[in-house]
């Protein structure tokens, strides 16, 4: 069996694995990163999630249609709360022609290229001397209880890494559960989770046609979804058969071009392979009618055409690993704070509904953000672990808000800050003081807001 070694290994290279390693590395770590595709990026690349959700505070009342662009959302101009490794990815994305900087023109969502966005994770994984693996599947751990020693499946046969602290960026939190850390899986009291989600880039799209068409609609098409009519008209001519209750797409970081986000499919678990096939299958199926549907009712799709879908159907929610603390909806809705924050974020509570069509959106106080704890980061029962991302601990409906790639990326930050001095210090990462993980977080420019902690109390999960 192969094997390598590091201070920190990160499992996962999604927004919250390129987080964490960067992070690791910045704070003196030898990381290596391990990604069982083979490109860096996770939801952001391989189900095309191309637009970055607003990491702003809320403004006090939503723009209108037609003051700003057709693109708008609910959040900005308010403060950005998510800075650090973020901003430099972001940055880079910019630089490299890949990405548009958030503003009221792009709803503060942060448009992006994700095959510019594979590269530029790879220049900075470089950069900052991260080793990493790709095509390498993490399918268990060498010792129950622990995660030091991580088996991964590969054309090579098995390779084992060895590290002093280990981060699940797994986004299912696949190395913790095979640790034996505990979690939950889906809503009270049902266990069901939000729909998957097929994603697809469309080119071919003319905005003037389609701006032309919402200007004389106005009441069709609210934020960055809508066209209820038109959708009504290809359903009763038996065109369409959407799974969700109106269509949802964002404007891309190239003209002609639009990232769809409307097909659904419900009651299906993200670590099942069996319900997994099924998804793949539906949402095919589902982005053939949806594609039609555009190009044929919708003005300004009539020369559009699917350029690419996912690599994957999208997984939004799969196991919630219990740590120290569980964040609430609750805490989300009242923009909670606490002292041991290493992230914060602003996204609304956002429930694509598990059984069918709808969607639960509850905002943040305007203004305001909320904090995300350290103790969300580590999980119960496995010492040399931590998680970040989406499978953090928190309940459904604060995993609806902290799922989105701002926050995943600022909670790899803080994961990998905490392990690598926990790698340095020879302890557990729950035994590292808060201080000096926040001290750490704000050298490296991340935003913790006013609360960043001056005493070096354990933080005991
Ligand atoms: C359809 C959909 C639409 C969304 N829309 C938005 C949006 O508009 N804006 C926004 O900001 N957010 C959005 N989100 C949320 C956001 O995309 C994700 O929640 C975010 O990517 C989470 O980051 P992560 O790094 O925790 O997990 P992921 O992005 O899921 O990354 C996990 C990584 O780990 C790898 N991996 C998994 N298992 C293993 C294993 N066993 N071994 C090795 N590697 C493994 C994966 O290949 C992947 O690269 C959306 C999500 C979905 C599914």
């Amino acid at each position: 069996m192969q094997a390598a070694e590091a201070d920190v290994l990160v499992v996962g290279g999604g927004p919250a694995g390129l987080g964490a390693a960067l992070a690791a590395a910045d704070a003196g770590a030898d990381v290596v990163l391990v990604e069982r595709y083979g490109f860096l990026g996770g939801n952001a690349t391989a189900a095309l999630v191309m637009p970055w959700m607003s990491f702003h505070t809320r403004r006090p009342q939503p723009p209108r249609l037609g003051d700003v662009g057709l693109f708008p959302t609910d959040h900005g101009e308010g403060e950005p709360v998510v800075a650090g490794k973020h901003i430099e990815v972001i940055d880079r994305l910019i630089e490299a022609g890949g990405a548009l900087p958030p503003s009221v023109a792009t709803g503060y969502t942060v448009p992006f290229d994700p095959e510019v966005f594979k590269t530029v994770a790879l220049d900075l994984l470089d950069a900052s001397g991260v080793r990493y693996l790709v095509h390498a599947f993490a399918s268990g751990v060498r010792t129950p209880g622990r995660a030091a020693e991580v088996v991964f499946e590969t054309k090579s046969g098995p390779v084992v890494v060895t590290a002093r602290a280990t981060i699940d960026c797994t986004g299912d939190g696949d190395v913790a559960a095979a640790a034996g850390a505990p979690f939950e899986i889906g809503r009270e009291p049902d266990g069901l989770v939000q729909p998957m989600t097929l994603m697809f880039r469309l080119v071919g799209y003319d905005a003037a046609a389609f701006g032309a068409y919402v200007g004389e609609h106005p009441d069709q098409w609210r934020s960055v979804h809508g066209l209820w009519d038109l959708v009504d008209e290809a359903t009763a001519a038996g065109d369409l058969d959407l799974a969700r209750e109106d269509i949802l797409f964002f404007g891309s970081a190239h003209p002609g071009e639009v990232a769809v986000n409307s097909t659904r499919v419900s009651q299906v678990f993200g670590t099942d392979v069996f319900e997994l096939t099924r998804a793949e299958a539906v949402s095919h199926r589902q982005m053939s009618q949806v594609a039609a549907f555009l190009r044929d009712y919708v003005p300004g799709f009539a020369d559009s055409y699917v350029a690419q879908s996912g690599v994957q159907v999208g997984v939004r929610e799969t196991r919630r690993i219990l740590g120290g603390y569980v964040l609430t909806g609750e805490d989300i809705l009242t923009a909670r704070k606490f002292d041991d924050v290493i992230a914060r974020g602003t996204y609304p509570v956002d429930i694509h509904n598990p059984h069918g069509k709808g969607t639960v959106l509850r905002s943040v106080p305007a203004g305001d953000a909320y904090d995300v704890p350290l103790r969300c980061l580590l999980p119960r029962d496995v010492d040399d672990l931590l998680t970040a991302g989406r499978c953090i601990s928190g309940t459904h409906e604060a995993h609806s808000s902290y799922r989105v790639t701002p926050t995943a990326m600022a909670t790899g930050q803080a994961a990998g800050v905490c392990a690598a001095l926990a790698a340095a210090r020879g302890c557990a990462p729950r035994r590292v003081e808060i201080g000096a993980v926040q001290a750490e977080l704000i050298r490296q420019g991340a935003d913790l807001g006013s609360r960043g902690h001056e005493d070096a109390a354990a933080v005991e999960a």
